[in-house]
């Protein structure tokens, strides 16, 4: 039987390019399908560091100026884990520094819907008849706003593929003005509510959720909260009536990248078995972070966006009555800029005790997911999150409100839990300051429990958040929907 052959669209992939979740998910899941004989390539746009990590790399394809998308180039390359990967060269909307979306002052790239409706648009050729290369997907896989209008392009292209698109955040949507439509290359027939429309913009998002064949999302919990109004961001009536076709599928992480016995960026490894180096990390993390050297209190450890989502403004909010439990707090991020002065300002407020770093650094998340005893991730809302499953693999953990991803990989600690080997962290409803302070007193308390705590840590490393179970998962929608296809098209 002759592999299935997937072409996964993204707009970021780890290591090579990183913003946040959606890159791990595309560096692993990729892999994992790779592993399990799919025979998947991933497409990229070529940003800087992407280019010039490529390595030895072949021009595959070329395409000429359409519409109001300029022209650009197809490189073929391969990801250090064997993935091959094809990356679209366009230095005009590529090629310049800042981030993959923003400038360097964190503003949107003002052409981002060319930048994104050219990767949309290539992803869709490459998935149809109208390929230049020689190989062809039974399947394109969207990941988010970004290639969410690959499966509009493709319903006005013949023979096409297949099209399934994952959502890693509902709240990212790549919504525009109308007028864009014609530099975009679209009819202007799919400007409808049967379309693209969405309040009167375009939007990359509604385009993908409605033209695609199959949505799935990162999370069963999170599969059901955007079918409603709080957390369905205006989508929640097309998600509904879309739920046949609307799968949630927990991520899993990169064990081989997140592995506390292996990780390169750990002063000390460990594992379940030989815990004293994670209290060596802790001490090397309160070096690096200027806390003071106790070893009795418990670590807080926070890597997150410093962004409303992730509940950080309430965590700074209550931190002063932190200070009065008997904890340390030692917080990684960057984002909206109050949020970034406010954690500053606590740390030269309790000097030694609260510690801030503001910026992004993968090193210092590896070194506080082991350094912290306890990681807090208070969001307000969580697709899937992806520390929280760090956090419970490095021994750590971690206490979430009950949302999202978030309730469904972390098992509240009650005397039953603990018992009966689920328990995992602490989970806490309604999110407020409140709540969100008692659970971390109830985790501190805990603490100084060692006996169970040893268990609950225990627990945490045990839990299996490896791929290989999700791409188990996303295989059978690719089947699912395969089959449906050639079942329409047989009637
Ligand atoms: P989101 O994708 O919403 O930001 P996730 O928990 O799903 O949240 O994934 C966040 C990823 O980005 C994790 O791998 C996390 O370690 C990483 N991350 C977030 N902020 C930082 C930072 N400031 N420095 C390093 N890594 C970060």
């Amino acid at each position: 039987m002759s592999k299935l052959r997937v072409l996964f669209a993204t707009s970021e992939v780890a290591p090579l390019i990183k913003t946040g979740g959606l890159a791990d998910v595309s560096g692993a899941l990729p892999a994992a399908l790779h592993r399990s004989g799919v025979d998947v390539r991933i497409l990229l746009p070529g940003y800087p560091k992407v280019l010039e990590q490529l390595g030895p790399h072949k021009v595959v394809a070329s395409f000429d100026r359409w519409a109001g998308l300029p022209a650009a180039r197809l490189l073929s390359g391969t990801m250090a884990n064997h993935v091959p990967l094809l990356v679209l060269d366009c230095p005009v909307l590529y090629q310049r520094e800042g981030g993959p979306y923003q400038n360097t002052a964190g503003q949107d790239w003002p052409d981002n819907a060319l930048r994104f409706g050219l990767l949309s648009r290539v992803a869709a050729l490459l998935a149809s008849a109208e390929t230049p290369l020689s190989w062809r997907p039974d399947l394109l896989h969207c990941n988010d706003w970004q290639t969410g209008l690959a499966p509009a392009y493709l319903h006005f292209i013949p023979g096409g593929a297949p099209t399934v698109i994952t959502i890693h955040n509902l709240a990212f949507q790549g919504n525009f003005p109308a007028e864009i439509i014609t530099e975009l290359g679209l009819p202007a027939s799919c400007f409808s509510v049967e379309g693209v429309e969405f309040y009167g913009n375009l939007s990359f998002l509604k385009a993908g959720l409605f033209y695609s064949d199959h949505i799935t999302t990162v999370s069963p919990n999170y599969a059901k909260e955007i079918q409603q109004e709080e957390l369905g961001f205006g989508m929640q009536g097309l998600l509904s009536l879309r739920s046949a076709q609307l799968t949630g599928i927990l991520n899993g992480i990169d064990t081989a990248e997140w592995n506390p016995l292996t990780d390169r960026y750990l002063t000390n490894n460990y594992s379940h078995a030989r815990m004293f180096g994670k209290a060596l990390n802790k001490r090397a993390l309160q070096n690096r972070m200027g806390l003071g050297l106790e070893s009795g209190l418990p670590l807080l450890g926070v890597v997150s966006r410093f962004t409303y989502q992730k509940g950080v403004d309430l965590l700074l909010e209550i931190a002063p009555r932190l200070m009065e439990l008997p904890v340390q707090l030692a917080m990684l991020g960057s984002g909206e800029a109050a949020l970034q002065e406010a954690a500053r300002a606590l740390s030269h407020r309790y000097p030694g005790r609260i510690a801030a770093t503001i910026g992004f650094d993968e090193a210092l998340s590896h070194q506080i997911e082991a350094g912290a005893d306890i990681f807090v991730m208070p969001s307000r809302f969580e697709p899937c999150g992806l520390n929280q499953m760090y956090s419970q693999r490095y021994g750590t953990p971690p206490i979430v409100h009950a949302t999202g991803g978030l309730a469904d990989s972390v098992v509240d600690c009650t005397p039953e839990s603990l018992k009966d080997g689920t328990a995992s962290g602490f989970v806490f409803s309604d999110m407020d300051a409140d709540n969100l302070h008692a659970a971390i007193r109830r985790a501190v308390s805990m603490y100084f429990d060692q006996p169970h705590w040893k268990i609950l840590r225990k627990n945490c490393m045990a839990k299996d958040f490896s791929w290989q179970t999700s791409a188990a998962a996303y295989l059978e929608v690719y089947r699912k929907v395969l089959s449906q296809r050639a079942e329409h098209r047989n009637n």
